[in-house]
């Protein structure tokens, strides 16, 4: 029988609330889920901006839920445009602030991180247990990263329960606590063990979720065997390793419906693969938009992200000097580090008309550069999926990635034989250092310089399918070896 029931748990959602590409996620394997069928829902928190943009919410239960002091109540709504129902958490001592899901206006991580995401656990607990009066017991349990990691440990004390599926988006994020905040939590004292959420004397919750998920997954294949080395596996690859037969990886859709340059209404000019030719009047656009010097014929380098150590900016900015000695522009979006912001700013005062950057974020703006950039370049140090070059592929702009994570697994570097072939769809470097990283953009800019190889490369990548469809496929069957793993082990 197949597994039916769903509860997804996730601390973000696009369009609700987003801070990367796990909200991406969020709202789009759901769907792609609902579509085979399956009756799953969300568990997200209700944090004061989704109560404020979504409409009439509904309230389906209140219970206790410690560490909570007061009643928690359940709202129901739907994720927009859908009929998936959202359950959110109604703690407004935790979640009912101005603020970011996990930062503070002053940039800090809110100081009971810890509480919040411990209420957000035991409510999916609450929920996975069928124990809210709601008349709904979820066959699976799908969390997602540190923020539900609790959860897949609280669920695991239970005799019978659902089974749980545990999704790593990052692994650099764990949501480590000092070892007092333990008991503040109220947590079952079992769990603090070394093969339990203890982690080198600290509390951890994304440990929760690897040590006791009957199975894991990753974004992507290749971060899948990554986070099991100590380069990549950032302090936990021996626990990693050890539940490897456990560990899978799948890679992230795209949602086509909002990225595709033939239907985009945010950008200037739509196109598809067929109409190539169109693409440039998004360049111009672009071009004005920024101040950029307005030249078809100069290359035009896009990159997005958030400005993080993980993203790579760096290795630009160290390589910036030398690449501007050929013509070439570069346009920046991303918020994040105020230090990489500070020498982002510096770099476009001293290349004024060739150096742009907006700081924030636009989904206007990340789409109008995925359309109107020629090269986009993901210099990731690490990265588990990335999503902007699978949208770059799809918008006809090449992508120039570190070969790393997902960015491995959706790429393929241009060399004689791929291009005789056929099948290159971008350029990728192997160190993460800037030499690396300009011998590729020097690659591309050599190749961009011949108008039909260029074309050809743009073409393949839009041919390329990164959708939900056969991800979904995947997960499913993912449900379906992880319910039987979850039914064949001894209760106790
Ligand atoms: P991560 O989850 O590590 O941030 P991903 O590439 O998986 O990286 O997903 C990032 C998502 O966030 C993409 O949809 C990207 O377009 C979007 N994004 C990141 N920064 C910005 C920004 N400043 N403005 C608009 N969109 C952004």
């Amino acid at each position: 029988m197949s597994v039916n029931k769903i509860l997804f748990v996730t601390s973000e959602i696009h369009p609700l609330i987003k801070t990367g590409g796990l909200a991406d996620v969020s709202a789009s394997l759901p769907k792609a889920i609902k579509a085979l069928r399956r009756d799953i829902r969300i568990l997200l928190p209700a944090y004061r901006s989704v109560l404020a943009s979504i409409g009439p919410v509904q309230e389906i239960a209140t219970f206790t839920c410690p560490p909570a002091s007061e009643p928690v109540r359940l709202l129901e709504t739907h994720l927009p445009g859908t009929s998936i129902k959202i359950w959110l958490v109604h703690s407004p001592a935790h979640f009912d602030r101005d603020g970011g899901p996990y930062l503070g206006p002053d940039g800090h991580d809110w100081p009971d991180n810890a509480e919040r995401f411990t209420v957000f656990s035991r409510v999916a607990e609450t929920l996975g247990m069928d124990q809210a009066g709601l008349s709904w017991r979820p066959e699976l349990v799908h969390c997602n990263d540190w923020q539900g990691g609790l959860a897949v440990a609280l669920l695991s004390r239970h005799a019978v329960r659902p089974a749980t599926l545990f999704t790593i988006h990052n692994l650099a994020y764990q949501g480590l606590f000092p070892a007092e905040t333990f008991h503040r939590l109220e947590l079952p004292p079992d769990l603090w063990s070394m093969h339990g959420l203890e982690y080198y004397g600290q509390i951890s919750f994304i440990k929760g979720g690897i040590a006791y998920a009957d199975m894991i997954s990753t974004v992507s294949p290749q971060y899948a065997q990554e986070i099991c080395t100590p380069e990549f596996g950032c302090g936990l690859e021996n626990l990693l390793r050890h539940r490897s037969d456990r560990l899978v990886g799948i890679l992230n859709g795209a949602d086509y419906k909002e990225w595709n340059p033939a239907k985009d209404p945010l950008i200037h000019q739509r196109y598809n693969a067929f109409s190539l030719h169109k693409k440039p009047a998004n360049k111009t656009a672009l071009q004005q938009h920024f101040g950029l010097t307005v030249d078809d014929t100069v290359p035009l380098v896009g990159m997005i992200g958030r400005l993080a150590e993980q993203k790579g900016f760096d290795l630009m900015l160290d390589a910036l000097p030398q690449l501007l000695r050929q013509p070439v522009q570069l346009i920046v979006l991303g918020s994040g580090s105020r230090q990489l912001e500070e020498q982002l700013r510096q770099a476009v005062a001293t290349y004024p008309g060739r150096v742009a950057a907006h700081f924030g974020y636009s989904e206007a703006l990340a789409h109008q550069i995925e359309a109107g950039a020629d090269i986009f370049l993901m210099p990731s140090r690490y990265e588990p999926c990335g999503l902007n070059q699978i949208y770059s592929l799809r918008y006809g702009t090449v992508p120039v990635v570190h070969r790393t994570g997902g960015l491995a697994n959706t790429v393929v570097d241009a060399t004689d034989e791929t291009l005789r072939r056929g099948s290159a769809t971008g350029f990728i470097f192997d160190e993460p250092t800037p030499a690396a990283l300009l011998a590729a953009l020097d690659r591309a800019l050599a190749c961009h310089r011949q108008p039909r190889a260029w074309k050809r490369l743009a073409y393949v990548g839009m041919q390329q399918e990164f959708g939900w469809r056969q991800s979904a496929h995947q997960y499913a069957e993912l449900y379906q070896r992880t319910a039987a793993l979850a039914t064949a082990r001894k209760p106790g």
